[in-house]
């Protein structure tokens, strides 16, 4: 791949402002959305083969790039597009302003998804953009820009750069960009802040979680049990609002415990393209690096490890589906993402004990909550400290619902009318 230096970022730059300004900021709403439809129905039509490239890409099962990355993406386009010509709706004022041009940095944990949440709502809102992919995975972006050019999309409106964090540093800091938009992790979206404060540049920044997911003695077990495994297993674990931490109420754990384990004994790990597979491939021998370094931890602070008895492939790079048990709040791998398919397990007796337990991490994005009692649902979520509360699910995600950070999780909401307005201007 090409790694952008300055003055491709400075080209990137100048064809996005050249773009906002003669061609679609000042286009109506409704013209934008006939575009953005487009785009939505092209990605739709190429769909299977973005599942293909995203999984050879990321090293993420088929089964997930095909049923929920893609789809979803086209759905955040649909979806925006129908916002494009309704903006006197986001709750801004009668004629809220596009603010020029914006920056986005994206991670590698979902290439096409990420893309989507970042260019849509800035497209619909009337931005132009000049998008980074992450560096291990910078294909299905790529790919993108070829559905903008069929879907006839001026020119210079969506700019892709590739590149790694040099190439990022460069575009944050281009004087001529107006909107920064982070995803990734907690050090880099720092460093970012500290780069544009002093500017009158936006940011919002979306970044890592340790999210809990809390199973209470009368849960849909059934439910329950898969929850906990779609919540840490999906994509391997590479999700900053993944269910990494397991709070079971002491009178199951036991047999939560066992039905987990059972469970995880029927995954199948191996080939992401192969269509049966559950659990697919580590991203990069560093993530697999950070993944042991941080498990071991917990070996060292004497929690109890089981992995799932399931063979590694021997070319490339894997980790075996593992829980562990008899965790601390004071382990590491109770307070540090891991970043991939590791679960740490801790118990608790009571409610006001999972909330202190949850709520005991400097991150805030995500929290699942299993129960049948419904007044319990809405008093954990009122209580909880984070962007995001499932009840009965998790890991479900929908164009209409704002996500995003509390604490060290970030800050600004990406999805739905609050996640438009971060593309605009205007009085409340
Ligand atoms: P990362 O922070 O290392 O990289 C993210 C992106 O930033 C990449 O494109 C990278 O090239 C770029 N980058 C790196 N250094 C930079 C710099 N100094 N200036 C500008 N850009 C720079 O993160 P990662 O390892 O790719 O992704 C994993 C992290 O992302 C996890 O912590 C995860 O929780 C987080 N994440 C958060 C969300 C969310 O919505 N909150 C979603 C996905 C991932």
């Amino acid at each position: 791949m090409a790694e952008a230096d300055q003055a491709d970022v400075d080209r990137a730059v100048r064809a996005a402002r050249k773009a906002y300004q003669r061609v679609w900021g000042p286009m109506p709403g409704r013209e934008r959305a006939k575009y953005l439809f487009r785009i939505a129905r092209i990605l739709a039509e190429r769909s299977r083969e973005f599942a293909v490239l995203e999984t050879l890409d990321n090293g993420k099962p088929i089964k997930e790039s095909r049923d929920v990355d893609v789809p979803l993406v086209s759905q955040w386009f649909f979806y925006h597009a129908g916002w494009a010509d309704k903006l006197e709706h986001a709750g801004l004022g009668p004629n809220p302003q596009p603010l020029g041009v914006g920056a986005q940095i994206i991670p590698w944990n979902f290439p096409l998804l990420m893309l989507a949440w970042k260019v849509a709502p800035a497209l619909a809102a009337g931005n132009t953009v000049v998008l980074k992919p992450a560096e291990t995975t910078p294909l299905t972006a790529l790919l993108f820009a070829d559905v903008c050019r069929q879907a006839e999309l001026p020119a210079g409106v969506v700019n892709i750069v590739t590149g790694a964090g040099e190439t990022g540093r460069h575009l944050v800091s281009h004087p001529d960009v107006d909107k920064v938009a982070f995803t990734g992790s907690t050090p880099v979206g720092r460093e970012i802040a500290r780069t544009i404060a002093g500017t009158d540049k936006r940011l919002t920044l979306e970044l890592g979680g340790k999210a809990a997911n809390i199973v209470f003695e009368d849960a849909p077990m059934d439910q329950a049990i898969e929850g906990i495994v779609r919540g840490i297993f999906f994509n391997q674990g590479h999700v900053c609002c993944a269910g990494s931490r397991l709070l079971v109420q002491e009178s199951v754990a036991e047999e939560v415990l066992d039905r987990l384990k059972a469970r995880m004994a029927t995954l199948r790990l191996g080939d992401p393209l192969d269509k049966n597979t559950d659990v697919g491939a580590i991203n990069s021998a560093e993530q697999l690096g950070r993944i042991r370094d941080l498990a071991a931890t917990g070996d060292d602070e004497g929690a109890a490890r089981w992995s799932a008895p399931c063979e590694l492939p021997e070319r490339g790079y894997w980790y075996a589906p593992t829980i562990f048990t008899g965790v601390t709040q004071a382990h590491r791998i109770a307070r540090e993402e891991i970043f991939g398919p590791v679960l740490s397990v801790l118990t608790f007796r009571t409610p006001a004990e999972a909330i202190e337990k949850a709520n005991n991490t400097p991150y805030g994005l995500s929290a699942g909550v299993w129960t049948e009692k419904g007044s319990r649902i809405l008093a954990m979520a009122d209580k909880l400290r984070a962007g995001v509360v499932w009840a009965n699910t998790f890991n479900q995600f929908d164009p209409a619902s704002p996500f995003g950070g509390y604490k060290e999780s970030g800050y600004g909401r990406e999805g739905g009318r609050h996640g438009l307005a971060s593309y605009l201007e205007g009085t409340r």
